[in-house]
């Protein structure tokens, strides 16, 4: 769907009007495309005095080929800072003293990354309350920096700061373009050997409600890194899934994921075809809106079944046949109305808020497992789902974000791609926005 306002205010009329009246300004965001380099120009790092990070980043920075800037270039790509070294409050004034000078030097959709310890990981009660105040710094620089800059915290525990390659590269690519604000925990654990042009080598990766939409695209990305893909819809929607299903080189499963017997129709279909599914992205959702009191039963359960208990039963199945091997990783699409709850959304915010229950409940279960589970929440992306909203309610959601433009399903899948990567061994139980910094619940 065509964002109308944005493409009128990339014109130069459009540009001198929205300037003038103080109106939304969407930054053309710069996306991933194939080859490209990790960043469009120099990153400067830099950590408070103390920080375990700093030379990880550098080396690893060093040999992703970027380039690292002194502090007189005038213009930066991303600014990283390790702030692990922060064993206080007096300490957080590093923070200032990094940023301050630095905060006109972004390229448009730059790119801010800060370093932390998790604040349960923390020594001392003062140390835990310096490391929990850098949230605040991120998200008001998320807000504030503006031109399709985006801004994470990310928080490594120690012991894992080698399992920090993947996030940094998504962080600094093009690949993260609408995910801001975000906290991003990673634990230690065994990365492998990673083929970053083509991540997902040989990985079998199972997409639900493929047919159309984020799925459709993240068959796409998923394919492109290197992955075997299992796309999966509903018969109805069979003709859609082949073409998808056919451009990828992957395979079609035409299944409705309620149906009494799909969870144990999809293991056989898994293990007679490939034996395992390293990758399995519960995509597939649906809405049927009302406000409560008008809500009939039958809205309530199918939404229900569809976005939450049908994929609690395929997890079941496939974890008791043993068909997601060590290294395998699950991922749930909630939705910021899981988060922030909807009005009219009773249903699905239910359903959504359910997902990152399992998300939560289920990692530290899989954890001895070498499986991962995190869920991405999307907010609001461009597709027929959000099409549907009536025009004003649809202009506030694109435009209630740092980004003032809504998300592209590839948005949506890059993010799942980067969770799904061996190289986010350390990333489980997390739940990561992609919502451009929604104001909504944030
Ligand atoms: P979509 O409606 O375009 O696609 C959903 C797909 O799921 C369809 O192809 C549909 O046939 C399939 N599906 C529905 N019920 C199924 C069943 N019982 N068995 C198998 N397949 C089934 O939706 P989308 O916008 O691409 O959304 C994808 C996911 O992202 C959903 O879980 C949705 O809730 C979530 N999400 C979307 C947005 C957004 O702005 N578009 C925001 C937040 C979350």
């Amino acid at each position: 769907m065509s964002d109308r306002y944005a493409s009128f205010a990339h014109t130069a009329p459009g540009r001198a009007l929205v300037k003038r009246l103080g109106l939304p300004d969407p930054p053309r965001l710069r996306r991933y495309h194939p080859g490209d380099p990790l960043t469009h120009g120099p990153v400067r790092v830099d950590a408070a005095p103390g920080g375990r990070l700093v030379e990880p980043l550098a080396k690893l920075l060093t040999s992703a080929g970027v380039e690292i800037s002194d502090p007189n270039t005038p213009r930066q790509a991303a600014l990283l800072f390790d702030a692990t070294g922060i064993t206080d409050s007096s300490g957080l004034r590093a923070l200032f003293d990094f940023f301050h000078p630095l905060a006109r030097a972004l390229h448009p959709s730059g790119r801010v990354v800060v370093f932390g310890t998790p604040p349960e990981d923390c020594a001392s009660i003062r140390e835990a309350t310096a490391q929990r105040a850098l949230e605040g710094l991120t998200r008001s620089i998320g807000k504030e920096f503006r031109r399709g800059t985006t801004a994470q915290l990310v928080y490594v525990a120690p012991g894992a700061e080698r399992a920090v390659e993947s996030t940094v590269r998504f962080l600094l690519s093009g690949r993260s373009a609408y995910v801001s604000g975000q906290v991003i925990r990673i634990g230690p654990a065994e990365v492998p050997e990673v083929d970053w042009t083509r991540p997902l080598d040989g990985r079998i990766a199972l997409v639900t409600g493929a047919a159309r939409g984020i799925g459709a695209t993240l068959a796409e990305v998923l394919a492109a890194d290197g992955a075997r893909v299992v796309a999966l819809d509903v018969p109805d929607a069979g003709d859609a899934l082949a073409g998808v299903a056919n451009a990828v080189g992957g395979t079609a499963v035409q299944l409705d994921l309620t149906a009494p017997d799909a969870p144990l129709r999809l293991a056989d279909h898994l293990a007679d075809r490939h034996g395992r599914v390293d990758i399995v992205v519960h995509n597939a959702g649906i809405t049927r809106d009302k406000t409560l009191g008008r809500m009939t039963p039958d809205r309530w359960d199918s939404v229900l079944e569809v976005n939450l208990s049908s994929q609690e039963r395929i997890n079941e199945v496939l974890l008791d046949r043993a068909l997601i091997p060590h290294g395998g990783r699950l991922i749930g699409v909630s939705s910021i109305a899981g988060i922030a709850g909807n009005p009219g959304q009773t249903n699905y915010a239910t359903s959504k808020a359910g997902v990152i229950g399992l998300v939560q409940s289920m990692a530290p279960v899989l954890a001895d497992r070498g499986i991962t589970v995190n869920a991405v929440a999307p907010g609001f992306i461009e597709t027929r789902l959000t099409a549907r909203i009536p025009l004003v309610i649809r202009e506030v959601g694109r435009r209630m974000n740092s980004m003032a433009q809504g998300g592209l399903p590839v948005d949506v899948a890059q993010t799942i791609a980067w969770l799904a990567s061996p190289g986010s061994a350390g990333i489980t139980g997390n739940v990561i926005r992609v919502c451009g910094q929604s104001m909504l619940g944030a």
